[in-house]
């Protein structure tokens, strides 16, 4: 078992046509993290993001989240590892239309085994907690693109997961929304979440702590590791 959150070790991934995406990436985010994954189109970050999502398998090296060995899992396993310890959040909230604000993050916990009352519960503590606690019954067409994006956050939270994986995250919002958004996750950040947030804005990456920049499918520059090097600890 590693202690990081996030363990990739010698990454590659090839798609079919022999697209090499990643190439020989290695990670370590620690608990408590708060990281820019950030690149331009086509640097590999989706891939990145679908790989430390357990959305895809890795063509060589070893992915392992919350200490587990992504390879070792079933397909089920492997739901399950993302179920509860991985929440998302996208460019396009994917929140369920029509259904109330409260019950679309209420069913972020359905596959934790919580009963239907006590998941209430918890999604109207998740929605107070990002600011939204007088909007439960809303629908999500009655919100402003930034109140769907902390929806979508109070969802991918409610399970407390070991990781919260955002993907171009302010990338729908306009800039006063999207700054919104990003104050949230640096508010969940101080209050111990793990968040990875995806961008090819170097704005956006420059205002988070730790950056690591992506090209051609390999890391080119990890901001933590040039620190610790400063500071001759090594590299983490
Ligand atoms: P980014 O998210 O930084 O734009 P991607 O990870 O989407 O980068 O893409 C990295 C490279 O892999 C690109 O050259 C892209 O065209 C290629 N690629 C991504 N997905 C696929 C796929 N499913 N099949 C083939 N090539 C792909």
């Amino acid at each position: 078992m590693s202690g990081d959150v996030i363990l990739l070790d010698r990454v590659s991934k090839r798609y079919a046509g022999g697209v090499v995406a990643l190439d020989d990436v290695s990670l370590r985010v620690g608990h408590g993290e708060l990281v820019a994954i950030v690149g331009p189109s086509g640097s590999g970050k989706s891939t990145m993001l679908h790989l430390i999502g357990t959305l895809d398998r890795p063509s060589s090296g070893s992915v392992l989240i919350d200490g587990y060995d992504a390879a070792k899992l079933t397909d089920r396993e492997l739901s399950a590892l993302r179920a509860t310890r991985i929440g998302f959040v996208f460019q396009q909230f994917h929140l369920a239309h029509g259904v109330p604000v409260v019950d679309n993050v209420a069913d972020g916990l359905l596959y934790a085994g919580v009963p239907l009352r006590r998941r209430r519960e918890r999604a109207e503590a998740a929605l107070v907690r990002v600011g939204l606690g007088h909007r439960l019954g809303h629908r999500p067409h009655e919100l402003s693109g930034g109140e769907r994006q902390r929806v979508a956050v109070a969802r991918a939270v409610v399970g407390e997961p070991a990781v919260l994986l955002a993907d171009e995250p302010t990338g729908n919002l306009d800039s006063a929304s999207g700054a919104g958004v990003l104050d949230l996750l640096h508010e969940l950040h101080r209050a111990g979440t793990t968040v990875v947030v995806i961008t090819h804005d170097r704005e956006i990456a420059e205002s988070l702590p730790r950056q690591v920049r992506m090209r051609d499918g390999s890391v080119r520059h990890d901001s933590a590791a040039a620190t610790a090097l400063a500071t001759g600890g090594g590299v983490r």
